[in-house]
Formats: C-alpha cells, structure tokens, sequence
C-alpha cells in the first residue's frame, strides 16, 4: 500500500524559477507537481499556504564524529542529521579521512558504520591524506563500487594530514582519469606552522593567535596553488571554505581561464567577523576557532560579492562541533583548540535572513546556493536538489516569516556553545520531509534513527571529462605530465 502525501498550496522555489504549484509525494519520491492535484484516497495533506516549497538543503561540507586534534566532535551522524533536518537539510556529505598509511577502502568502511544511525540522506567525500600505487587502485575502486567521486586535500596541518605538492599532483591525475573531482582545503600548511611558532614564542598564546597564524595571504596562495595545478592536469577542482578575497580571486581567475572551477563559502564567514578573536571572554573567542579563521569585514563583502557574482556556487558550514570542555584542552595554547564550529541547524535561515530578505539573492539563487549546485556539482542531480517528478522528495516548506533568535539553548545541536547565538533570523523550515518522511513539523523534531541512506554519486561522464581537459590553458602531453610527478 503506497504512502501518498499532497503539499498543497505553496509556492514551488526551484533554481529555476518560482511558481504555485502542489506537489504530490509518494512513498520516497515525487510523483507530480502541477496546479490543484487531486489528493488520493489516504493521501495526508500538508498546508502549504503562504509557503514556499523547495527542495531539502543539500550540506556538502560536514564531519560528524570526527577524532581530530585529541577528541572526537560532539554531533554524530544521527544528531547531525537530525539539527540538518530541524533547519531544513535533508543530506549532508562528510569527509572520509584515512590516517596517513591507513587504507582507504577501511576508512570508507568505518565511515558507513558509523553514519548507519543517520536520521537523513549522506554520501562521503574521501581524503586523500598520503600517496602510494595502493592508494591510486583504492581511488579506482571507490569510485567503481562505492559511489565516491571526490577527493578531498587537505593543504594545512603539516605533520598530520596535510599532502605536499608531489602528492596533490598525483591524486589530481589520479582523480582525472577516474572522471572524479578533486577538493582542497587551501591554506599554506607550511607557513602556518611557521607562523604558530612565532607568534607563541612572541607570547600570544590565547585564541587571538590562531587568526594571527594562518592570514588571507595563506589561504589565497594554497587557493591559487591548487587552482593552478588543477588547470595543468585538467582536472575539476572544489574549494572548500572559501573565507577570504584573495583565495576567491584565484578562483575567478581559474574560472575565466576556462577551468571547471567551484568556489564554497561557509555561511558562518559571511557573517561573523573577526573581532570574535577580541573578545576577552576565553570560552567566547575560543569557540570560534576554525580554520581558515574569521576575518576581517571587507572580506566578508568580498564574498557576498562573490556568491552573488558566481565565483562562489555553494554555502556550506564545516559543521564540526566541540564543547567547552574540548576547546579548553587549548587553553594556554590557541595550536591545540580543536579547531571548528557549528552551523548546519542554522545554516538556511542565517541565509534566507542575510541573502535573501537583504535582497542580495533571489529565492531561487538561495535554492542554487544551499541545495542545486551542490547536486549538480557532486552529481546527484536531479535524485536530489530538484523539486520535480521522479526525485527522492527530500523537501523542506519553508516559512518565509517564521522569526526567531538563534541560541545554544532551543538549537538540537550537542554543542554547549551556538556561535550565533542571540541572532535573530526571519524565514525557517515549517517541515523537512527526507525521501517522503517528516522529520520536522511545526517545531517538533521526530529523528529516525537508520533512517537515513548512504547515496552513491557516479563519476562523470567521458563527454565531460574530455570537456574538463580542453578547458584547461594546454593540456599537457603525457611527456610533459612526467615533469609533475613525482
Ligand atoms: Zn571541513
């Protein structure tokens, strides 16, 4: 017996365009959308009158349950996806990250075990930490049987996970010729640890280091670094949190090259400034360690110019939360602060309040920002990021004047801490359906654990994968290719 349910009398947010439309769901997927639907016989109805209907956000940057930096972040995969859902996010992808000489193909196993309690969809990008043929062969196989088609670099924390040069450049033409996409956390790991060095040594030991340690010009060089090798070896390229000017020019400089180029924003960095490092409240300025750092406010506008200006085509949060009491494993050492913040709650409603309802974005470019692109980019699109027939329904209505003030006392996070707390935000999720489930209604949050399912993402096609490569500035003989390897 088929499960029907009709949101009725919304308006339909797509990234294309906006329209009244009702849309009708059956067990997992949308079956039709189109003006006054006949409900079926059974059908439950949700009203969606004066609301808009858009697809469920899409998070593609969160860790849930990660050991990092001495301790284990806060909200695991059924928390997680649970705050997702109260703030309309219906699937998150996480980073699978091997310890350096660890096999992949058990980091991805250990992975699945851990996200099987997830309430909502996810899918994993895999890092790649360290390099060796064994390493190039795992790619292949998670790529073939897996369902991974991205790779995640970390260019900072020198001595643990950070790739140099030699490995990046192998796992970029590894990646190529698998048709998957490469990913980048780009800061300069080297400077950074330099930087550290000095300004302990100077005696600048609170939080008010860590920005100090790892500047604009750090994040744009290792930006612009992987931009560029990316456009050698022909390979697709995603910049994670991109926080700075800098790191966005060299994005948009890659992208007028022709290369196939994406830029992400956290929405924490859109809207918090640096000052947060002044503060002299310990607990306060500590909580705001995350790397790259808050900055200073012209960076800021330079990044709504660049969401606005599509240099940046996705708003996720790095959503990695540690309590008070991690942190404070830092106190008297800004290096040792588990470094990261909170967000995926809160992550639409900071946007709709600050993008949309500022008049910066459009409904759809909000739709594009936190859900579309991010299908497209990682290749689940249409299943997900689209409110049409034949996708899962991972929806979310949303209220476009709900308000209310953000706090660490009403958010379902585990975190003891919410760094917006006291901001107050209109537009919200009135309900978040996840694959035809809902699992939030009028403020009551009802998670299901195991619900959640892990979503294979296919590689890119040959067509695209040959357009990748003559995009490039020249692409490079096989002969010239060795001059990069190592
Ligand atoms: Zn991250």
């Amino acid at each position: 017996m088929a499960n029907h349910t009709l949101i009725r009398g919304g308006t339909v947010v797509t990234a294309e365009r906006s329209w009244r439309a009702d849309v009708l769901v059956c067990d997992e997927s949308i079956v039709a959308v189109g003006p006054s639907l006949e409900a079926p016989v059974g059908a439950r109805t949700i009203d969606a009158d004066g609301a808009l209907v858009m697809p469920g956000g899409i998070d593609p940057h969160v860790h849930m349950e990660l050991p990092f930096m001495g301790t284990v972040s806060v909200d695991d995969f059924l928390s997680g996806t649970a705050c997702a859902a109260a703030g309309g996010t219906t699937m998150v992808i996480d980073f699978a990250i091997p310890a350096p000489q660890q096999s992949l193909l058990e980091t991805y196993a250990i992975w699945r075990e851990r996200a099987k309690k997830a309430t909502a969809d996810y899918s994993f990008h895999m890092a790649i930490t360290w390099w060796s043929p064994e390493v190039a062969e795992q790619m292949a196989v998670l790529t073939r049987e897996h369902g991974i088609n991205s790779f995640k670099h970390f260019m900072a924390y020198k001595n643990a996970i950070m790739v140099d040069d030699a490995t990046l450049i192998s796992s970029f033409e590894c990646a190529r010729d698998l048709g998957a996409i490469c990913m980048v956390h780009a800061e300069n790991g080297d400077l950074v640890l330099r930087m550290q060095q000095e300004i302990f040594a100077r005696g600048i030991h609170g939080p008010e280091g860590h920005p100090l340690s790892r500047p604009p010009m750090v994040e744009g060089e290792a930006a612009n670094r992987a931009c560029q090798i990316a456009g050698i070896i022909g390979v697709p390229l995603y910049v994670v949190h991109t926080s700075c000017r800098q790191a966005m020019e060299a994005i948009a400089r890659a992208k007028l090259a022709g290369q196939r180029v994406y830029g992400e924003s956290l929405v924490q960095h859109l809207v918090i400034d640096d000052s947060v490092y002044r503060n002299p409240d310990w607990r306060q300025s500590a909580h705001h360690v995350m790397s790259p750092p808050f900055r200073a406010p012209e960076h800021q506008a330079a990044l709504w110019g660049g969401l606005q200006g599509g240099t940046i085509e996705v708003i996720g949060t790095d959503h990695c939360t540690f309590r008070t009491e991690q942190k404070a494993m830092g106190n008297g050492d800004f290096r040792k602060i588990p470094n990261g913040t909170g967000g995926l709650e809160e992550r639409m409603s900071v946007l709709w309040h600050h993008g949309v309802r500022s008049g910066r974005l459009t409904p759809s470019a909000f739709v594009a920002a936190t859900s579309t692109n991010a299908a497209r980019i990682f290749n689940i699109y249409p299943k997900k990021g689209a409110i049409a027939v034949g996708s899962d329904a991972d929806i979310v209505v949303w209220d476009p004047n709900a308000t209310r003030t953000l706090s660490a006392k009403t958010h379902h996070s585990r975190n003891d801490f919410n760094i917006f707390e006291g901001m107050e935000v209109t537009g919200g999720a009135a309900v978040t359906m996840s694959r035809g489930t809902v699992l939030w209604q009028g403020g009551n949050l009802t998670p299901r654990q195991g619900h959640g399912r892990y979503i294979n993402r296919p590689c890119f096609g040959d067509a695209t994968r040959s357009q990748a490569i003559r995009n490039t500035f020249t692409a490079p003989t096989a002969v010239e290719r060795q001059e990069f390897v190592p």
